[in-house]
């Protein structure tokens, strides 16, 4: 019997974009689905045509509802998948509420590309995909049972194993021709609200492991800590007088803070109103109260129905929130892009009073890390507005497992008798742990986007096609990264300098390593 084989065609030396193609036979299945995030060279690989034909693919095993993930159903189906989406319910119900919120911002962004003026002769741009997309790839979703085995395909054996990183994720097992894989999907640290440890079984042939926290070991806090931690936060902010605004991620960050925030208010550690106002988030509130007997920690759901807590549904009642002092605002998005959180920014920031908490990742280029990074103005739909808040971050509500973590899933899935492949991770994440894990595997494999592997059973993997080269400098830092970072912190720099006689003389050396360049081109001119 011939081995089944995987390739790769995201989430390879990335963290997001994940889509891995497993055949066996004529089956054709997919793991994730999902939409490549982060730079603009990263994002424009949404629109590459896919690396398989998506008619031919028979079904889909989906870890979770995070659009890295998922993101790209709507455009597999658009292009003719017909099959079904294996995944939890929960992460059925999920889909529901981020699917057609991705179309709505896909087709939102086209018709703002097309209605600028400079692109007036150029052809439209068509949205990535669409609601209708969104609501066809809805329909095709089945959900199965944790640990429970079923057929997604003919040939195929799989079964899904919580990965407790939010609700509904969940690891996949596929068995084929005797060999058995298994894809973690974003694996959850332990101490997080909610969910359980994750799990997996015992002895495998290839493991397929995420990384994206290979290199980072997070300070150990337990729910108890975090929770002191933010009632410091909140107690200092409303000693301030002015409003505590929240940028969070709607699924997951926003119903663990409510947790945290309905415990300290029960126990008289604090008192607070608390304003939810994200029409996705509180829709995401919805589908945690739906599955409340899944998850750990719930007591009686006070979540749902605090008497101190408040979710906001139309841009009116959204409006009110302006004239308000000492109130608790969660918005989102988490990393400060786009939705209600930047209407609340852009009257917050400028009251020295208020407070802004960060409770999540900010990546590289985005308004939250600018503001988190100390800028003393930001740039806001087209006006300027200055940061007189104070600024605060809490780092220790994550989702994903750290390094060590990382290590303990693998080592739990011992023996791993063909190889083991780290995906899902930027270059230094993936090659800490690779070292880490070297002296305990046969074979460590870090896979390029478009390499194929065959994955016999009891056997390393061998590869049978190299992957795409030309995306490995795309998927690097590019120089807008580190042009991004070099201003945010330049000011800063600049003032930690000692006298203003320094600081000219710094800017002037500055200016001199841009002129020379421009001699440089040109003498390049006048010579050629
Ligand atoms: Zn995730």
């Amino acid at each position: 019997m011939k081995a089944p084989t995987v390739t790769v065609h995201g989430a390879g030396r990335t963290v997001t974009g994940s889509c891995f193609e497993v055949a066996f036979g004529r089956g054709r299945i997919l793991v994730d689905c999902g939409l490549f995030q982060g730079t603009r060279t990263v994002e424009a690989l949404n629109r590459e045509p896919f690396g398989f034909d998506a008619k031919a693919i028979d079904a889909v095993l989906l870890t979770h509802a995070h659009l890295d993930h998922s993101g790209l159903l709507p455009r597999l189906v658009g292009e003719g998948f017909r099959g079904p989406i294996w995944c939890t319910r929960a992460t059925r119900d999920l889909l529901h509420i981020m699917l057609p919120d991705a179309a709505r911002i896909q087709e939102q962004e086209a018709e703002r590309r097309n209605r600028r003026a400079d692109r007036a002769d150029e052809p439209p741009i068509e949205p990535l995909y669409t609601l209708a997309d969104a609501e066809r790839a809805i329909d095709q979703a089945r959900d199965v049972e944790l640990e429970t085995q079923f057929e997604p395909a003919p040939g195929f054996q799989a079964r899904l194993w919580n990965a407790g990183h939010i609700l509904g994720s969940a690891s996949v097992e596929l068995v084929a021709g005797g060999s058995r894989m298994l894809f973690s999907g974003d694996l959850g640290p332990e101490q997080k609200a909610f969910h359980l440890d994750p799990e997996g079984p015992h002895g495998v042939d290839h493991l397929l492991c995420e990384s994206t926290y290979g290199d980072r070991d997070r300070e150990a806090a337990t729910i108890e800590q975090r929770r002191a931690f933010l009632e410091t936060e909140v107690k200092a902010a409303l000693a301030r007088g002015g409003n505590l605004v929240i940028p969070v991620f709607a699924l997951e960050r926003t119903q663990e803070l409510l947790l945290d925030l309905a415990r300290l208010i029960n126990s008289g550690r604090l008192h607070a109103q608390v304003f939810i106002d994200s029409p996705l988030a509180s829709r995401a509130t919805e589908i945690f109260r739906r599955h409340q007997r899944e998850l750990e920690d719930m007591g009686d759901g006070e979540i749902f129905h605090h008497p101190s807590f408040h979710f906001t549904e139309s841009v009116e009642q959204s409006m009110r929130l302006n004239s308000m002092s000492g109130a608790i605002i969660l918005s989102a998005s988490g990393m400060c892009e786009a939705g209600r959180i930047r209407h609340h920014l852009r009257y917050n920031l400028p009251r020295s009073d208020s407070t802004i908490l960060f409770v999540g990742f900010q990546a590289q280029g985005t308004l939250g890390r600018t503001i988190l990074d100390g800028a003393g103005r930001v740039r806001m739909s087209g006006r300027d507005v200055a940061v007189r808040a104070q600024i605060r971050r809490i780092d220790s509500y994550s989702a994903h497992a750290d390094r060590s973590e990382l290590i303990a899933w693998v080592e739990a899935r011992k023996p791993v008798r063909g190889s083991l492949f780290l995906t899902h991770g930027e270059e230094q994440a993936l090659e800490a742990l690779k070292r880490d894990l070297e002296s305990g595997l046969p074979s460590i494999l870090i896979p390029e986007i478009g390499e194929r592997y065959e994955l016999p059973a009891g056997a390393p993997a061998k590869r049978l096609a190299t992957g795409r080269v030309e995306l490995r400098e795309a998927l690097s830092r590019d120089w807008q990264n580190d042009y991004a970072d070099m201003v945010v912190n330049l000011k800063r720099e600049l003032r930690q300098i000692r006298s203003d006689r320094q600081r000219a003389e710094a800017l002037a050396r500055m200016r001199d390593v841009i002129d020379q360049y421009a001699d440089h081109r040109k003498k390049r001119r006048r010579a050629g």
